[in-house]
């Protein structure tokens, strides 16, 4: 935990992580958020709501009135957990439901809608207002909160992050091959980075910082110390 001084010059500030599925964003962003007493939001649990949700609700995603009436009946909220976050929608804790790989592929054409976007970046926005909190996603630095005042972009190779998609598959329960994983990340990748609306991708002023063959603990200590030295100019990564 910061000590008092640097404790007061980081309250309300927002840092953004972003970057392609995998490079270890959320496991950072949480233990960074907790070590920093911030919030935590993964942006990336609310496109994967709402891909439940208009599955549920059998939406056709090309009739902006079917669109509207879901997002209607979108209500989303995070309950701390020590692990990941309970993600409650709609009164129903969906954790273990948006985590699955059915979830996996139906989340890219959500992803890409321009009106879906525009209405979760806006939620994202309005939960990010006070400041204190850690975003994590793919356009939160370039979109969602452009003016945030640390961006990073996290990303590793492409075996690293499939092992580690693995492993949360494994955790919960679930069976899928690396080769399985290994295209389905492909797959993501090439519509995040080529969809017209909020396009995965580095803002200008992110700092990079690659996290093949780091472990949990160095990851957040590195984006920890990025995040003192431009917050406060103390940290050991001058
Ligand atoms: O990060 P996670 O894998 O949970 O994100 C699920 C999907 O949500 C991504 O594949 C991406 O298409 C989408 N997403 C997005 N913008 C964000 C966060 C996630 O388009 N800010």
């Amino acid at each position: 935990m910061p000590d008092t001084t640097t404790q007061r010059l980081l309250r309300g500030k927002v840092i953004t992580l972003d970057g392609p599925a995998g490079s270890g964003k959320s496991t950072t962003a949480r233990l960074l958020a907790k070590r920093l007493e911030f919030e935590y939001l993964d942006t990336g649990a609310t496109y994967r709501a709402v891909a439940l949700l208009a599955k549920r609700m059998n939406v056709s995603l090309d009739d902006d009135r079917q669109v509207d009436e879901m997002l209607g009946h979108f209500s989303l909220h995070f309950v701390a957990g020590s692990d990941r976050n309970r993600v409650i929608l709609n009164d129903e804790d969906v954790t273990a439901d948006i985590r699955t790989g059915e979830i996996d592929r139906l989340v890219s054409p959500v992803a890409a809608h321009q009106g879906i976007r525009r209405f979760l970046a806006a939620w994202q926005r309005e939960r990010a207002a006070e400041g204190s909190v850690v975003l994590e996603g793919r356009d939160t630095g370039t979109v969602v909160c452009p003016n945030a005042d640390v961006k990073i972009y996290l990303d590793a190779s492409l075996d690293t992050r499939a092992r580690r998609r693995q492993l949360d598959f494994q955790r919960t329960g679930q069976t899928v091959s690396v080769e399985e994983i290994k295209n389905d990340i492909i797959r993501r990748d090439k519509a995040d980075t080529e969809r017209a609306h909020g396009p995965l991708k580095p803002a200008d002023d992110a700092i990079f910082v690659d996290t093949s063959g780091l472990t949990i603990d160095e990851q957040v200590e590195k984006v920890y110390q990025v995040c003192l030295t431009r917050l406060t100019g103390t940290g050991a990564n001058r």
